[in-house]
């Protein structure tokens, strides 16, 4: 499929903040998605918490698997869309990579300990991560990423975050929140694709922990509507394997929605290029029906699964470990590893060190400071 006119163009590209020569067969995003898979933080994705916690089961989606699948949602999207599927995976692949161990939990807890010294927001986290914190190159920190997967990587920012970076780079990755522009069509499109993996696969999850049933998310019409046309056609259908049926249905029918639906936005703006796509509405999106449909869907996950008192009680002490671990480092920054401990932004520091970390290895070192377990199996 040739690439669309409003796609993102590798020839076209807004470029690297330290130039570097081309590479001789690969364009620059398919370098950016290459570069993502060979860092150390994405290999760390597989032992962090998703919605469960790495030790309560070895089938549960890890932030890795989790953003293996938004790739290939968002790649099936790109491609009839004439979309640039080597940017939309490289910006799928990475746009979890600044999450704390233990989800959102986690993050919740670092956010509060960084209250005064302006919080922690996991997407500015991810942005930082292939800026700044991976370290493998002799010439620069970072990944030196392109300016069009740095866009994508930084699907939200505060005002206050915004400007920060617009300061440092005026006119960059920042500029966006601070004049209410869109990013390119792969940015959009990455961003949905985690809301439609997620929603799926967290039913599954749920499902298979035992914390919901499957009678039950047949409240949800999206996934019911699915599973009587799964029953009407395979009458004898039960358990796991209708589960997945009625899950793969209703992904083949919200991946179909949003190619019509985004085709019939992106025919109605006609946008140029990826610079008039930016100045447009927001182009990537579901129909209405289906944006209220999904919609319902995550408000059940919500309420029968994120809520339930189970998972709760996970999240309380997952807080416990992410807060005791910042005022171990805070009390003895000496405590953390040399590039750490050393940098004169001992806060920042501490929590880019927390940010960084595994589920297990975050366990183990609370127990190592504190002498207390706790979240082990
Ligand atoms: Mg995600």
């Amino acid at each position: 499929m040739a690439l669309a006119a409003y796609a993102c163009d590798p020839a076209r590209s807004r470029g690297r903040r330290h130039p570097e020569p081309p590479a001789p067969t690969r364009s620059d995003f398919q370098r950016d998605r290459d570069r993502i898979v060979h860092s150390t933080a994405f290999r760390r994705l597989v032992y962090k918490t998703q919605v469960f916690l790495n030790h309560e089961g070895d089938l549960f989606r890890t932030r890795l698997t989790h953003s293996l699948e938004v790739a290939q949602l968002a790649r099936s999207i790109a491609r009839p869309l004439g979309l640039n599927e080597d940017l939309v995976e490289a910006i799928a692949l990475a746009h979890d990579l600044g999450h704390t161990p233990f989800g959102h939990a986690g993050q919740d807890a670092l956010h509060e300990c960084m209250r005064e010294q302006g919080g922690f927001e996991h997407n500015l986290q991810s942005l930082r991560v292939v800026d700044e914190l991976e370290q493998r190159y002799p010439a620069f920190d970072g990944l030196n990423l392109t300016f069009e997967a740095r866009e994508g990587i930084l699907k939200h920012c505060s005002r206050r975050n915004a400007q920060a970076l617009e300061r440092h780079e005026p006119g960059g990755v920042g500029r966006r929140f601070v004049d209410g522009t869109q990013p390119a069509l792969e940015a959009q499109l990455a961003n949905l694709a985690d809301e439609i993996a997620y929603n799926a696969h967290d039913i599954d999850d749920g499902v298979r922990s035992g914390l919901i049933a499957l009678d039950q998310v047949r409240e949800v019409e999206l996934f019911d509507a699915h599973c009587r046309e799964a029953l009407r056609d395979w009458p004898s259908l039960q358990g796991r394997r209708l589960l997945y049926e009625a899950i793969r249905r209703m992904l083949s029918e919200q991946v179909y929605d949003v190619i019509d639906a985004t085709r019939g936005a992106i025919e109605e703006a006609r946008p140029a290029d990826a610079d008039a796509v930016r100045g447009a509405r927001p182009l990537v999106r579901f129909s209405d029906a289906a944006t209220q449909r999904s919609a319902a869907l995550k408000s059940f996950l919500l309420r029968n699964l994120y809520r339930h008192p189970q998972v709760l009680a996970n999240t309380a002490q997952a807080r416990e470990v992410v807060r005791e671990l910042f005022a171990a480092y805070m009390n003895d920054p000496l405590a953390m590893p040399g590039d750490f401990a050393t940098r004169g932004d001992t806060a920042r520091a501490v929590a880019d060190y927390i940010a960084g970390m595994t589920d297990r290895f975050a366990l183990r070192e609370h127990e190592r400071l504190t002498g207390r377990r706790l979240l082990t199996a």
